[in-house]
C-alpha cells in the first residue's frame, strides 16, 4: 500500500488511480445501491456511476476536483461513503 496526493494523475509507478475513492472520500461499492444522491449532492461533478447489468455503483470519475467537503458521505442513505483514513491521500494497492 502506498499513498498518492490526489492531484496525481499516476502513481509512482504510472498506474491509474483507483475509482472509487478521491483524496477525502472513499467509495464501499459492496455497500452502494447506485441510488444516485451522492451525484446530485457533489458540487464539482466529482461522482459518476457505473451501470451494468447485475454492476451498479457510484465510482468517482474526477478525482482532482474533491474539495472534501463531505456532503456526500453525509447524503449517502446506505453508509456506502466514508472519509478517508489519510485525507488528502490516496491508498493505491501496488501488486
Ligand atoms: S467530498 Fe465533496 S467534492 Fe468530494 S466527492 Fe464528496 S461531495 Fe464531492
Ligand atoms: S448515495 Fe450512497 S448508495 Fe447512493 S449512489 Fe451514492 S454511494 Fe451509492
Amino acid at each position: 500500500m502506498i499513498f498518492v496526493h490526489p492531484r496525481s494523475d499516476h502513481d509512482h509507478k504510472g498506474g491509474p488511480r483507483s475509482h472509487l475513492q478521491t483524496g477525502f472520500v472513499e467509495i464501499q461499492s459492496h455497500m452502494c445501491t447506485a441510488c444516485g444522491i451522492c451525484v446530485d449532492e457533489c458540487p464539482k461533478g466529482v461522482i459518476g456511476q457505473v451501470r451494468l447489468f447485475r454492476h451498479a455503483h457510484a465510482h468517482i470519475d474526477r478525482a482532482e476536483l474533491c474539495i472534501g467537503c463531505r456532503k456526500c458521505v453525509k447524503a449517502c442513505p446506505h453508509q456506502a461513503i466514508v472519509e478517508s483514513a489519510q485525507p488528502g491521500c490516496l491508498q493505491v494497492q501496488v501488486k
